[in-house]
């Protein structure tokens, strides 16, 4: 869940009058900044603070506002910023609109940064729901729903249209798997702590095969030392476990690579 910055934590002024009480509505309108925002707010929160604070002042000051005009604000840091808060109304939506809809600032531009991030629009689709744990409906519009603006800007409000559902999570990348090293006593390698089997699909392979398929091949065996361990190994596995007498199978378990370097069959006689 997203972390919220008090208004302390961006140093808010005080609002210059009171609040109008606004226990419930139909919903939340998600704006944006407009006008430029520099791509460099990616890589710095600090300048979401200074945001707030620049915004705050021209609601007061040019606006003659009592307050930074929206709820809560959304950062691309995946953070939300306290704006009037919870259960009162915003000055955001437009004259005569602000009793129907709470009001939500995505830190997003009209130019310079204009595209919004997955971490942006996690933090805006957590305030929509904390605001309606906060008395607002389901209903989730732009600020130009009902009003004469370009906000929240073309890629905002396609989100919006969409029911601002939340990006997918990239999957996890599956790890590659970690190169097997064959560590040698002097002329024997030890076990590398992994059965050697011919497998489906991706065929498995690494060093401790090619050991020991460079062993079997030195013996006299037909096999190709190329480090994977295809059918033709297996069928090797299979040939010199019947000739030292260890268990049937087709693959090097811990006894059979222990034979390869304790005990030499003669190769089998090929069909
Ligand atoms: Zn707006
Ligand atoms: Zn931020």
């Amino acid at each position: 869940m997203t972390t919220m910055v008090t208004r302390a934590g961006w140093r808010a002024r005080r609002p210059t009058s009171s609040y109008t009480q606004l226990p419930r509505a139909r919903g939340v309108k998600v704006h944006y900044t407009g006008g430029y925002v520099s791509p460099k707010i990616v890589d710095d929160h600090d300048i979401c603070l200074e945001l707030m604070r620049t915004f705050q002042r021209q609601h007061i000051d040019a606006n003659g506002w009592s307050d930074f005009a929206y709820n809560l604000a959304g950062c691309p840091h995946r953070r939300l910023l306290e704006g009037r808060g919870f259960g009162v109304m915003s000055a955001a939506n437009g004259p005569g609109l602000n009793d129907d809809h709470y009001a939500i600032l995505a830190l997003v531009g009209s130019s310079g940064f204009t595209q919004p991030t997955d971490d942006l629009l996690h933090a805006v689709r957590d305030g929509i729901e904390l605001l309606r744990k906060h008395g607002a409906g389901t209903e989730i519009k732009g600020h130009r729903d009902g009003y004469s603006t370009s906000c929240p800007g073309g890629p905002l409000y396609a989100w919006v249209r969409k029911g601002a559902p939340r990006p997918r999570e990239a999957p996890a990348k599956p790890k590659p798997p970690k190169p097997v090293k064959v560590v040698w006593d002097g002329d024997v390698p030890r076990w590398p702590g992994r059965v050697l089997k011919h497998v489906g699909g991706a065929m498995m392979r690494g060093e401790d095969v090619r050991v020991w398929q460079d062993k079997m091949a030195r013996r006299g065996w037909k096999l190709d030392v190329d480090g994977v361990f295809g059918e033709q190994s297996a069928d090797v596995a299979r040939g010199y476990r019947r000739a030292t007498g260890l268990p049937a199978g087709d693959t090097v378990d811990k006894a059979t690579w222990a034979m390869t370097w304790s005990w030499t069959p003669p190769p089998e006689k090929s069909a």
